[in-house]
């Protein structure tokens, strides 16, 4: 067998700082070199040395109908026809954000950006200009993009290469940036008691996905809601993983809660470069041109994102895809389960729906401080198991899983067997 994926890594550092365009994509958590990627279609990726493997990364969430799903290409072939860009407003960006708008009832008003990072640095520019005050809320290794404010204590790429607090982000914009462990309300009640009148909003991933999957406890999300709302600050739901991921309508449908701006990124463009956010009609009409707040871009509400985007939300709405979605992750989770009971493994488990993480630590584990006590070698070596077994998993520990309504049958069954030679070696 070649090795190309080599040889092109060798290549591409010559001219893209650390040869990768995102820090994630290198396997520097896990060893060896990233694979270079050929093609893909359905739950298979295929790299350029001609190997085949089931995807569980899925372009790290966007991609829940599988790879090249044919009504996207069919879209994006109808779409380009008419050009790839206008600058000036389509229809399509009507489509979308209608859906948006139906889909999840807290978002009155959107506006569609270019990324995830795009996204919730406007709601926080935007919260701070409703609010008129500075500081912000963030709880430890959840991720919101990588603008200034936010990568503080960040998971994701920072956590997995060490650098949760980046070089180059100034001390008196970080030191606005209050960082709380995930799922403890006393702590964020304590917070607020001491400097609530001078916080503009919490900001949280409603399920952690950033930091492997830890899911919110029972109370710590309803808690946000009232206290943000007794404290008249703005509460952020960070939805760019969840958004029409657990549910149709994101976390909050599956919780029931409301938050005042929601963030979202990732599957409502179906593969290519789309955010939004979007809330309140009251908050959101401070955004330019209706009000002071300035936000712009140049690509914003491109027509092929919009069509990939449209076509991906069109599919999730039919009858039954979430339960779908829930029936492959439990049959997933439950075969890697009895592996772990059968090896004596001390792993531990957590999936929502569609998104699930192996943690090599005994749980539970409810905050980044547990987290970060993962035996990351371990993992590293789990990876490679996998991989050799044709299984693509995420190169870090620190990163969630995704099926996508693509992964049959057949893939989760040698997924559950690869799983259980990989831990059996472990041994
Ligand atoms: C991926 C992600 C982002 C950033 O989105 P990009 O499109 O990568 O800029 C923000 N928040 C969360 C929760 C994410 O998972």
């Amino acid at each position: 067998m070649t090795d190309r994926s080599q040889a092109l890594f060798a290549e591409a550092q010559k001219y893209i700082v650390g040869g990768v365009n995102s820090p994630v994509r290198a396997f520097k958590a896990v060893g060896g070199r990233p694979l270079f990627i050929k093609g893909a279609e359905g739950s298979r990726i295929f790299d350029v040395d001609g190997r085949e493997y089931v995807d569980y990364v899925c372009s790290w969430g966007p991609l829940i109908l599988g790879h090249s799903h044919p009504s996207i290409v069919q879209a994006l072939k109808e779409t380009i026809e008419h050009g790839t860009s206008y600058g000036a407003p389509t229809e399509l960006e009507i489509d979308l954000a209608s859906m948006i708008v139906r889909a999840v009832p807290s978002i009155e008003l959107v506006r569609l950006v270019n990324s995830g990072t795009e996204a919730v640095m406007s709601a926080i520019r935007l919260a701070r200009a409703y609010t008129g005050r500075s500081k912000i809320i963030k709880f430890e290794g959840c991720y919101h993009g990588h603008a200034d404010s936010l990568l503080v204590k960040a998971g994701s790429g920072a956590t997995t290469l060490g650098i949760p607090d980046s070089p180059g982000v100034p001390h008196d914009l970080a030191k606005l940036t209050l960082t709380l462990p995930y799922n403890d309300l006393e702590e964020v009640e304590r917070l607020l008691e001491r400097e609530g009148e001078g916080i503009a909003c919490v900001i949280v991933e409603p399920i952690a996905g950033n930091m492997g999957l830890i899911p919110p406890v029972e109370g710590f999300l309803a808690g946000l809601r009232s206290l943000t709302a007794k404290y008249s600050m703005v509460l952020i739901f960070d939805e760019v993983i969840t958004g029409f991921r657990v549910a149709y309508g994101g976390a909050q449908q599956l919780y029931g809660l409301s938050p005042d701006l929601t963030c979202l990124g990732k599957i409502i463009g179906g593969g290519l470069p789309v955010g939004a956010y979007g809330g309140k009609k009251e908050i959101m009409e401070l955004i330019a041109p209706t009000g002071p707040v300035y936000q712009a871009g140049t690509l914003s509400g491109n027509p092929l994102a919009m069509a990939a985007g449209i076509q991906t939300l069109k599919i999730l709405a039919q009858k039954g895809i979430y339960e779908e979605l829930e029936k492959k992750g439990q049959r997933l989770c439950a075969g890697i389960e009895k592996n772990i009971q059968e090896t004596g493994s001390s792993l531990y488990l957590t999936r929502i729906g569609s998104m699930f993480c192996t943690f090599f630590q005994p749980g539970p584990l409810f905050n980044y401080q547990q987290v970060k006590g993962c035996d990351t070698g371990q993992y590293a070596q789990y990876f490679q198991h996998m991989l050799t077994q044709g299984i693509y998993l995420a190169p870090s520990q620190f990163e969630t899983g995704f099926l996508s309504l693509a992964h049959s049958e057949g893939d989760i069954e040698k997924t559950i067997t690869s799983n259980y030679k990989a831990l059996k070696t472990l041994k």
